[in-house]
């Protein structure tokens, strides 16, 4: 059997017995549940286009990767918004902030010059071992170069009447954990991104670390981000507020296709865990790569989405900054 099979059939015998998701003990529950619901369930994206890829250590060629999955994200995110108006379901866009960009050029041969670089590091996922950090930055044009930017689909996103969110992913897909990225490193990204949304009028609150490189947190904490989401383990559990003020929501599962696994095992999957969600008053947290298997939006998510509309008397769906507004309105002792 190879290491997939192993894997998918082992994360199925986990996810029969009920070891995972984790499901965190009850606490005082309507403290995080709003009234009279019985479940949270949040759902973002780590949108991203080609930025995510280029150094992945999972393709010999990885800008050819980081390319073919920019055009698969480019094809799925108008799919994807027209499920979510079907069933008003919200999503909170944690977006590569180059993507609000509509063109960039090099001056004196460097692209983005205000920017600090990160040096070269290696991660579980990534390996930059190249001459600058932005090197496979086009610096055209969002028409010209439509894998490395997307105002369009952010207007898409924006002109739709489901209210997502547009959170941020960094401006460039850097790695924040703190033995690589300065604050001033992280400080400079964040503002880049901030300027670039704030041409669309929109002010970020959510964040989410690239490759899951969690750090920084007091520098997210002091540019005014209020959330973040982490990969520690999958729960249904509770989120928790840091001393800094910034609120963890640990993930639940992500939405993902596995070919180990039918259709039907990933719609039922994802269903039954709603479905302890709302058995066991917790918050559900699912995230997703936009760049997925097409047939996570064409044959998985309409089913799902489908479940959670029916349930929305019971479930309180919505996203991470939303969330937070409505926990920051109850008192914290
Ligand atoms: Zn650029
Ligand atoms: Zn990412």
């Amino acid at each position: 059997m190879s290491r997939n099979k192993i894997k998918s059939s082992l994360s199925r015998v986990n996810f029969f017995i009920g070891r995972s998701p984790q499901i965190e003990k009850k606490v005082d529950w309507k403290r995080f549940i709003p009234e009279p619901y019985k479940a949270v369930l949040l759902i973002s994206a780590d949108f991203e286009l080609a930025w995510a890829w280029r150094y992945t250590k999972s393709s010999q060629d990885p800008l050819k990767k980081a390319i073919d999955k920019a055009r698969i994200e480019r094809e799925n995110v108008p799919i994807m918004l027209r499920i979510c108006e079907q069933y008003n379901i919200p999503i909170t866009w944690a977006t590569v902030g180059h993507l609000f960009v509509e063109s960039c050029k090099r001056s004196n041969g460097v692209a983005h010059p205000e920017l600090p670089r990160l040096a070269h590091f290696e991660n579980d996922f990534w390996r930059f071992q190249g001459d600058d950090w932005f090197e496979h930055d086009p610096c055209t044009d969002f028409k010209s170069s439509p894998e490395w930017y997307c105002p369009d689909l952010i207007k898409m996103i924006l002109d739709s009447h489901v209210k997502h969110e547009l959170g941020c992913h960094t401006f460039s897909h850097i790695d924040c954990r703190d033995n690589v990225c300065t604050p001033e490193l992280l400080k400079a990204e964040l503002q880049e991104c901030k300027k670039e949304a704030e041409k669309f009028g929109i002010e970020l609150k959510s964040f989410v670390h690239p490759g899951h490189t969690i750090g920084n947190l007091d520098t997210l904490s002091r540019e005014g981000f209020t959330n973040f989401r982490t990969d520690y383990r999958n729960v249904l559990g509770y989120p928790k507020k840091h001393n800094n003020g910034l609120w963890e929501f640990e993930q639940t599962a992500e939405f993902v296709y596995r070919r180990e696994w039918s259709v039907d095992y990933h719609i039922y999957r994802y269903k039954e865990i709603i479905k302890r969600a709302i058995k066991s008053n917790t918050v559900c947290v699912f995230w997703f790569h936009p760049s997925f298997d097409p047939i996570v939006v064409e044959k998985i998510l309409p089913e799902v989405f489908e479940f959670i509309d029916k349930n929305k008397d019971q479930v309180w769906v919505g996203t991470h900054g939303g969330y937070v507004e409505w926990l920051e309105k109850r008192k914290w002792e």
